[in-house]
């Protein structure tokens, strides 16, 4: 399995409500599926939780699930910075081991879908670009 998609989630519930990787995980298994179909969730305050194991395919995206990983940021339209932070930092974990995987919200994978609400590949591209000048300030 080539992991090619590193796709951002939201939980969409609501932005006062903070949701457990285990709580995901009991939804998931309620509704039939093997449980949480996620590999990493984010808390409101940045915390990162564990999901499904890396090396067992995902449950949600369709149509990718056997090439992409899944992260899933509790919340629904105000998505808090320290799960931002910790957003950055997972993916700086998976191009360590995935380096050509391409970093996208759910929403770009299928159309059908607002999840997560914002624009995963523009913030990315932001993310590098504040990294790059802030090192380069640093030198120059
Ligand atoms: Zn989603």
């Amino acid at each position: 399995m080539k992991i090619t998609k590193l796709v951002v989630h939201c939980s969409d519930t609501p932005d006062d409500r903070d949701i457990s990787a285990e709580d995901i995980h009991r939804w998931h298994k309620e509704r039939g599926w093997d449980g949480i179909g996620y590999h990493k969730v984010i808390k409101r305050d940045g915390t990162v939780e564990n999901g499904r194991p890396e090396f067992w395919p995902g449950a949600h995206v369709k149509g990718h699930n056997q090439c992409s990983l899944g992260v899933c940021l509790i919340g629904r339209n105000c998505i808090t910075s320290g799960q931002l932070i910790s957003l950055g930092k997972v993916i700086d974990d998976w191009l360590l081991k995935y380096p050509d995987a391409e970093v996208v919200g759910h929403c770009g994978l299928d159309p059908g879908k607002t999840c997560p609400n914002f624009d995963v590949p523009e913030w990315w591209i932001s993310v590098k670009d504040i990294r790059k000048y802030s090192q380069n300030g640093v030198n120059d």
